[in-house]
């Protein structure tokens, strides 16, 4: 039985009617450029997100970049982060001119490890210290990263805090007080991405960053069209980071099934879960959730070892998987100038090693969630 990583087009045939529908409005007004459908959109994922404001960019990459010249960091500026996420992440905090400050990761949850990130702030030199100016936790898979602690510390240094909620959408966390905040409220800058393969996606690229400030909502307004206001007078210099109506558009009618289809992969989870104790193979690690609302972007287990072997061994079964991320972005070769040696984030490393995503759409069906763990089981049976 065939299982693809995604399978894209199984959402479309439910959309499609709709999709066509207001695409041709879009085409009708020839209004291509930001306009009521970039602003609808804007105000639905800004409530969505329990966020006074949202602003509409080209892409989730923007959106990390666009927040990071609004926040004014550049050159001599560190940016707190993990070796452990998308490429992005740091190329966007290098793009600006300024350098990661690496924090492992948990070994359990593949987010920011608070009490390391507390550790190193706490290790370094006064001098140094004063050149961090924002943290950039990543809510890795669709899971909110421990931002109690990291706001904490935060608010002690005097820090930005941006989210990388590219992968979150509607995911959520408990804080100790019982309050409940969704990925991109809780910082100055949420970063989300509607890249196709994320959980709401668009039909091409976009994103969106989501703010609780006025005046930064604004900032970014400005710094979207080039930094000018008014229109050709320019007091900062900014990008074209505009979002194209057709997206929006798009967007504004798959906003309302997003619910319903991360229910339909937190029920894959679940059932993922059952079907893996069932057949008892113990020597899966399944992910962890530990916090509120996991929206399962990736459904990631590890397999001390033999994981390359694993993927292709399903991979010839039909079975789709993928690893996210092979290499930890602290050994790439475009950042060997940051001078970090592999041994310097071990959990990072070994997560690079071990973990494998498995298909997790909403569309699968049944039969397929039971094909993935049969051919696991098939494997392990006879190199165990
Ligand atoms: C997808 C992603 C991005 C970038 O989003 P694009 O829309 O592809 O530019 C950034 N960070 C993380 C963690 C992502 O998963």
């Amino acid at each position: 039985m065939k299982v693809p990583l995604l399978d894209l087009r199984a959402q479309y045939a439910t959309l499609k009617e709709e999709v066509l529908a207001v695409t041709q409005e879009v085409y009708e007004s020839q209004q291509f450029i930001l306009g009521p459908k970039v602003k609808e959109l804007e105000d639905k994922v800004a409530e969505y997100c329990g966020c006074s404001y949202a602003v509409g960019v080209s892409s989730g990459t923007d959106a990390l970049l666009i927040s990071l010249m609004t926040a004014g960091i550049g050159s001599g500026d560190l940016v707190v982060t993990t070796p452990f996420t998308f490429f992005a992440t740091v190329g966007s905090i290098t793009r600006v001119g300024a350098a990661p400050l690496f924090v492992d990761i948990d070994r359990t949850t593949y987010n920011m490890d608070p009490s390391k990130l507390a550790s190193t702030m706490a290790g370094l030199g006064a001098a140094e210290r004063s050149r961090v100016k924002a943290i950039m936790p990543v809510h890795l898979f669709g899971q909110c990263a421990d931002v109690g602690p990291i706001l904490e510390t935060a608010k002690k240094h005097n820090l930005v805090l941006i989210e990388d909620a590219a992968q979150a959408i509607g995911a959520e966390i408990t804080f100790r007080d019982g309050v409940s905040r969704r990925a991109g409220s809780m910082g100055e800058y949420g970063c989300f991405s509607f890249f196709p393969s994320k959980n709401l996606g668009a039909f091409g690229d976009g994103g969106m960053v989501t703010t609780n400030s006025k005046d930064l909502y604004e900032r970014l307004i400005i710094m979207r069209g080039h930094g000018a206001k008014p229109k050709y007078y320019h007091r900062v210099i900014g990008g074209n980071f505009r979002l194209d109506a057709l997206q929006a558009a798009i967007l504004i009618v798959k906003l309302k099934y997003l619910d319903q289809w991360t229910a339909g992969r937190q029920e894959n989870a679940k059932a993922y879960r059952e079907l893996f104790q069932n057949a008892g193979l113990t020597e899966v690690t399944l992910p962890v959730e530990k916090e509120k609302r996991h929206i399962y972007n990736q459904f990631v287990i590890r397999l001390k070892g033999r994981r390359d072997e694993l993927r292709e061994f399903l991979n010839a079964q039909g079975i789709g998987t993928e690893v996210y991320y092979p290499l930890p972005l602290h050994v790439q070769d475009c950042f060997k100038y940051l001078g970090y040696r592999p041994e310097d984030f071990p959990e990072s490393v070994n997560a690079a090693a071990t973990t494998l995503a498995l298909p997790i759409y909403p569309e699968l069906k049944r039969e397929q969630l039971e094909a993935v763990v049969q051919k696991i089981k098939e494997f392990l049976a006879v190199r165990r």
